[in-house]
């Protein structure tokens, strides 16, 4: 090297320490320039330049040799050899104390920043970023102090100055606001027409160790601000902690009202709960329960008898089953209605719990049926002093608007084990013995039995074979002929109905009827018989045979029927029979328990022609004084009163004083039974009109009965023409 020294171009703002050029210069260029001193054999001259284009031109005038320089552009290419960076600084930026922490160039948009004039620092960063509003100042002194002015928002430069002159002067108003991802590259430029000193250059650069590189860098550059703290994440954090923070107190203000919700759902839902209890325990009670007693329905009383069966076999016990069916009940519900029949069932149902225990059930299963269950019963006999309470409770008169209304009441008592070991047979036997009970004359108790049984299988045999009966023509009517006792011939005919059933033979009325009644086939049997007995009437009129009377019997059933009176005039219209030909036979205990209805279902009759006679007279007890007030026509003696006289004398008093009172009130007499001499005789005593009975002829079929007419017309005739 033959140069007696080499002029190096420093920045003059460095402070003056010892070691080169006197001391006067410092500062990481200095640093280095010192280093690269003691390598080179040739002292090395300081000449102050305060920027790369002043140390370039001083270069091109040859008083400067070499400079250190941040990275390389093309100008400084042009007269500048350019050594391999020797040192990397980062580029910072100076801002207020107060300013977040940027670690994006674009967070410096439009924002005044100052940069050294003519610093290569501008290229470098323009290069990245376009929209710095860059503002040149003269010095970083000058650029430092506008951003403590407030004039600019930061001053950008490496690192190691920014640094050292905040430290110097600006210590606690400035800070290192910033930093980048750009590094400011330190390298030595040496003048191109002094090429040795760029190969020295580049040798030493290459020689300095890493070691002594850092630790020139950590002399000049403050690592203060990597650790710097980065307030803008700081904020982040803080507002995401924020955001979190509103988002769990939203969330839970949300849980809280859907907690609410919930509860507010919750105690909804207890109160539905609650009512679909209530319903489902209403709906039960309907569904056990009868609706217009409140008593338990028969499915309940069939749970109920299960169980207590169950229990009573095992502990030995009886138990009784009590079949209870009112007697003419049907009665109220057509005479006053319905409403009023309803409301003396839940009469009788309030009488019949008054008399039973509290451990006794009592059901209504039907109309006017009620089933008891009495348990733990010790002897056979209990149940019939229960059932004589009841039939007491019951006679006793109800009043339902204006109407003191009584029924007796028939029970029928079936005993477990002895009259049946389920609940099925035992209320089937209690049914049957209900039956039994009612035969006897109602207003009875009538315990099972084996006989009863087979009694009560026959009554349901003929109850079932009614329809058949009619349709299979096994029903057939005979006629018993009226006599007219004083000459002796034959007046008129009653009808009587007989039945030849296919398996049980001949039925007697006596048995069917009541059971017709019962069933209400009486309506068709009777209808039935009406119209049969007026076509054989036509029948023997159109033969020759003019027949006076033609008397039916018709139940009291019938009558209650509405349209009875309608029915009887459309049929003798349709046969062409005159009503007054026909006798409608009622019996005594029907018309003694009349009311309006049946009054003017009487009258409708009579209005119509037809004559009304009160069969078997006598066993009713009715009064000859009410019998006045009734439209009668024909009083028939009961044949019980006949069949003893002339022997009985009561009988006979009986016969006597029944004609008288007849007679005086205008009616006609019939004497049913006949069957002597010396009852006829007797009988024509007394001034009885007419008579009937087997003396006579038994009931015969509507030939024979012919034959009889044509019989006493030929003995007319005889007689006549004796
Ligand atoms: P009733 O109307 O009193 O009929 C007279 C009954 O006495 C008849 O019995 C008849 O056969 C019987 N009889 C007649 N003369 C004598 C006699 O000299 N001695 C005896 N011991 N009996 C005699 P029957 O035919 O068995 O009828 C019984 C009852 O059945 C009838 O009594 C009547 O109440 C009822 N009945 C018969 N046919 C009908 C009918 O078509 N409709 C209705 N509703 N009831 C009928
Ligand atoms: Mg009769
Ligand atoms: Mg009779």
């Amino acid at each position: 090297l033959k140069k007696k020294k080499i002029n190096a171009c420093v920045n003059p703002d460095w402070m003056p320490v010892e070691g080169i050029d006197n001391g006067k210069y410092v500062g990481i260029g200095a640093d280095y320039l010192s280093l690269f001193q003691q390598k080179l054999p040739v002292p090395i001259k300081i000449i102050p330049a305060k920027s790369w284009v002043e140390s370039m031109s001083l270069a091109k005038e040859r008083s400067c040799d070499l400079f250190v320089l941040g990275t390389d552009t093309k100008k400084q290419k042009e007269f500048m050899d350019i050594s391999l960076p020797y040192l990397k600084l980062p580029v910072v930026i100076a801002t207020k104390q107060d300013v977040l922490f940027i670690s994006n160039l674009s967070d410096l948009s439009n924002k005044p920043i100052g940069i050294v004039e003519g610093y290569a620092l501008e290229d470098v960063i323009n290069k990245n970023e376009k929209l710095i509003n860059f503002v040149s100042v003269p010095s970083r002194d000058e650029g430092l102090q506008m951003v403590a002015d407030g004039k600019l928002f930061g001053f950008m430069d490496a690192a190691s100055a920014i640094d050292y002159t905040i430290i110097r002067d600006y210590y606690g108003e400035l800070k290192i606001g910033g930093k980048f991802n750009i590094d400011w590259v330190l390298g030595v430029a040496t003048r191109k027409d002094e090429p040795l000193l760029s190969k020295i250059f580049e040798k030493i650069v290459l020689q300095v160790p890493e070691q002594t590189k850092q630790k020139i860098f950590h002399r000049w550059v403050s690592t203060e601000y990597i650790k710097g703290f980065d307030y803008a994440l700081l904020w982040r954090i803080f507002a995401a902690l924020l955001i979190i923070i509103v988002i769990i107190f939203l969330r839970n203000r949300q849980l809280i009202r859907h907690k609410e919700e919930i509860h507010q759902k919750n105690l909804q839902l207890k109160e539905i709960n609650s009512q679909l209890e209530e319903q489902k325990n209403e709906i039960q009670h309907l569904a056990d329960h009868d609706f217009l007693t409140g008593l338990p329905n028969r499915k309940t009383f069939l749970t109920q008898l299960d169980h207590a069966i169950s229990i009573a076999s095992r502990q030995k016990y009886m138990l009784a089953v009590l079949f209870l069916d009112l007697d003419r009940f049907k009665n109220i519900n057509d005479s006053l209605g319905h409403q009023v029949g309803d409301k003396y069932l839940k009469g009788v149902s309030i009488r019949l719990k008054s008399v039973l225990r509290e451990s006794d059930t009592i059901a209504r299963i039907g109309g006017d049926e009620f089933l008891i269950l009495l348990e733990a019963v010790e002897d056979a006999t209990y149940p019939s002093i229960v059932a004589d309470k009841l039939l007491n409770s019951i006679k006793q008169p109800i009043e339902i608007q204006d109407h003191t209304l009584s029924v007796s009441v028939s029970i029928g008592i079936a005993l477990f084990p002895d009259h049946g070991t389920t609940s099925d047979v035992l209320i089937k036997n209690a049914d049957g013995a209900m039956y039994l009970a009612k035969e006897r004359g109602k207003d009875h108790f009538q315990y099972y039995s084996q006989q009863l049984s087979e009694k009560i299988s026959r009554h349901h045999v003929i109850e079932q074979s009614f329809k058949s009966a009619m349709d299979n023509r096994e029903l057939s009517l005979y006629f018993q002929p009226q006599i007219d006792l004083k000459h002796e011939n034959i007046i008129g005919a009653e009808v009587l109905l007989r039945w030849h059933h296919p398996e049980l033979g001949n039925i007697s009325p006596l048995e069917f009827i009541p059971i017709a009644e019962e069933s209400g086939h009486i309506i068709e049997l009777g209808e039935w018989v009406f119209r049969n007995a007026c076509q054989q009437f036509v029948n023997w009129w159109q033969k020759g045979y003019q027949l006076n009377n033609l008397a039916i019997n018709v139940s009291s059933v019938q009558f209650n029927q509405g349209n009875l009176p309608d029915l009887f005039k459309e049929i003798i219209e349709q046969y062409g029979v005159a009503a007054e030909h026909i006798e409608i036979e009622i019996t005594e205990r029907y018309i003694m328990d009349h009311t309006d209805k049946k009054m003017h279902v009487l009258n409708a009759l009579r209005d119509l022609g037809f004559r009304i006679s009160v069969d078997d007279f006598g066993t009713g007890y009715s009064s000859m004084a009410y019998l006045k007030t009734l439209p009668l026509d024909i009083i028939k003696i009961d044949k019980s009163f006949i069949s003893d006289i002339p022997q009985d004398k009561n009988d006979v008093q009986i016969t006597k004083a029944i004609l008288a009172l007849s007679h005086s009130l205008g009616y006609k007499v019939i004497a049913e039974g006949i069957e002597t001499r010396e009852q006829l005789e007797m009988l024509l005593e007394m001034s009885c009109d007419i008579g009937q009975g087997y003396y006579f002829s038994k009931p015969v079929p509507a030939d024979e009965f012919l034959q009889l007419l044509s019989n006493t017309l030929h003995r007319d005739i005889a007689n006549h023409a004796s």
